[in-house]
């Protein structure tokens, strides 16, 4: 059993299809079998009935009593039991009154009790002592002088149990014969149909995480084999994909990393190469520490996408007011907005609540609100408006600044997507604000969008759908 379910799996169809046919095969053969022997004994029994029948015409009984087969009837009796018949005529009181010469005085056994009856068949079986087996009909007959005698006629069973067995052995060799044939076949269709089957098992064993790209074949893609090659390779192409942002995102992120390290190593060592007074290092230490505080908050960054990514984050949900969120928002980017001389307006609704997770709620409306100081000019002003409609709540943050080109729209939530490198380098984004922006408001099953009107100024639009929301009434 353990070897059978060890073997391959086109062995173990056939065998198990052999099987079933086999046994499907032996059931009808044995039925068939049982009907022929059935319908043979009843042509037997028939035939028995209509010969009894003539014997019976054939006796007569003369005045004494004594018992004669006519002669006509007699010959062609005679004929008959040449052929296999056996006669026996018994007196109702038990005499014997004639037996057939061919039965060599082997009785046809005894008389069955209520067994006969005239015109009534009562065949059966029996078996010879010197082993012959036979059929036999007893029946009452009422002779011309008005006595009664027990006429049996039996008639041996050889030939239909020749016939029986012929056909059993013909049955018995041809049913191997056919599930081995049948088995075979099977067997060679069944390796035919699993073909494609090694065929996707060893191109599949050729991918690996280099050769990502390359595809199963499919000669059928509406079979079932089709169809789990076309998983098959939708699993892969799935794979493929994450297997690039991820060899993307280490190198951008390698390369995010080593640009600030490498400020801090340069600027370092020009200190240390040319003397200086106090002010010369605490320059430097200062401009160091702008690297590190750059450093440290992309390093954050990149640890909220790994957690984001590997599911990590749990959402904290609660009721938030919007406006103080935008709010408290405004309260921390003050400092920044207030060194490019900017001003931060805030309007809208103080009455919307949002259920949802506080900080990054915060995070998101942040870095909207840093990236329009950061890209606004100077002496400019932002603005953050909180409002609702029928089915959103909604913070929009708007600003003067060089707004953003329409090839770059579609781009510029990707992960360290920049829309001018030597700006942003100088205003110090690494292109990862607006991904946690836009992975901070999906988690509330939200959405971002941009829209920039042609000319300067871009508007950033947070909308929050009220659907498990609470948003309470003005
Ligand atoms: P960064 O840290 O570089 O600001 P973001 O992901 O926040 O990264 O933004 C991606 C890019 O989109 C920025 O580099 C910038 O080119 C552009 N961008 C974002 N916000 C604005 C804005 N308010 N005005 C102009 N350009 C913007």
């Amino acid at each position: 059993m353990n070897g059978l379910l060890r073997a391959n799996l086109r062995t173990r169809l056939t065998i198990l299809y052999a099987s079933l046919l086999g046994v499907a095969l032996l059931l009808y053969a044995g039925g068939v079998s049982v009907l022929f022997l059935h319908n043979l004994r009843e042509q037997l029994d028939s035939s028995l009935d209509r010969d009894v029948e003539t014997v019976e015409g054939a006796l007569s009984a003369d005045a004494n009593g004594t018992l004669h087969l006519s002669s006509r009837e007699g010959e062609a009796h005679e004929d008959e039991l040449d052929r296999g018949y056996l006669l026996e005529v018994w007196s109702e009181d038990g005499k014997l009154l004639y037996r057939s010469a061919l039965l060599h005085n082997q009785a046809l056994g005894p008389i069955p009790d209520g067994s006969t009856g005239s015109g009534r068949r009562s065949a059966h079986s029996l078996r010879l002592s010197s082993g012959t087996r036979l059929r036999l009909i007893s029946r009452i007959h009422h002779l011309g002088n008005g006595s009664a005698v027990v006429v049996r006629l039996a008639i041996s069973q050889e030939h239909l149990r020749h016939e029986f067995w012929e056909m059993v052995t013909v049955l018995g060799i041809g049913l191997p014969v056919t599930v081995l044939l049948v088995a075979f076949t099977g067997y060679l269709v069944a390796a035919r149909a699993l073909k494609p089957v090694d065929a996707m098992a060893q191109r599949a064993a050729q991918i690996t995480a280099e050769q990502l790209n390359e595809r199963l074949q499919i000669e059928n893609p509406n079979d079932e084999l089709g169809q789990l090659g076309t998983a098959f390779n939708a699993t892969l192409a799935r794979l493929e994909h994450s297997f690039d942002q991820l060899r993307r995102f280490t190198a951008d992120a390698s390369h995010e990393l080593r640009t600030p390290l490498t400020a801090i190593q340069s600027v370092g060592e020009v200190a240390l190469r040319i003397p200086g007074d106090v002010n010369h290092y605490r320059d430097t230490i200062g401009s160091m520490l702008e690297e590190t505080n750059r450093l440290a908050k992309l390093v954050d960054s990149l640890l909220t996408m790994a957690r984001a990514d590997a599911g990590r984050i749990q959402l904290h949900r609660a009721d938030v007011n919007l406006f103080d969120l935008a709010d408290e928002s405004v309260r921390l980017l003050e400092v920044l907005a207030e060194e490019k001389q900017q001003t931060i307006q805030m309007d809208g609704s103080r009455s919307i609540t949002v259920t949802a997770d506080r900080t990054l709620l915060r995070q998101a409306i942040v870095n909207l609100l840093h990236n329009a100081v950061k890209y606004s000019p100077d002496r400019s002003t932002v603005q953050i408006s909180v409002r609702e409609t029928e089915s959103s709540a909604i913070v929009e943050v708007q600003d003067n600044g060089p707004g953003i080109p329409l090839e770059d729209r579609g781009r510029i939530f990707e992960r360290f997507y920049r829309v001018d490198k030597s700006r942003t380098r100088v205003a110090g984004g690494a292109g990862l604000g607006l991904s946690i922006a836009q992975w901070a408001i999906a988690m509330h099953a939200g959405a971002i969008e941009v829209q920039c009107e042609p000319g300067p100024g871009s508007t950033f639009r947070i909308s929050l759908p009220k659907n498990g929301f609470s948003v309470a009434a003005h």
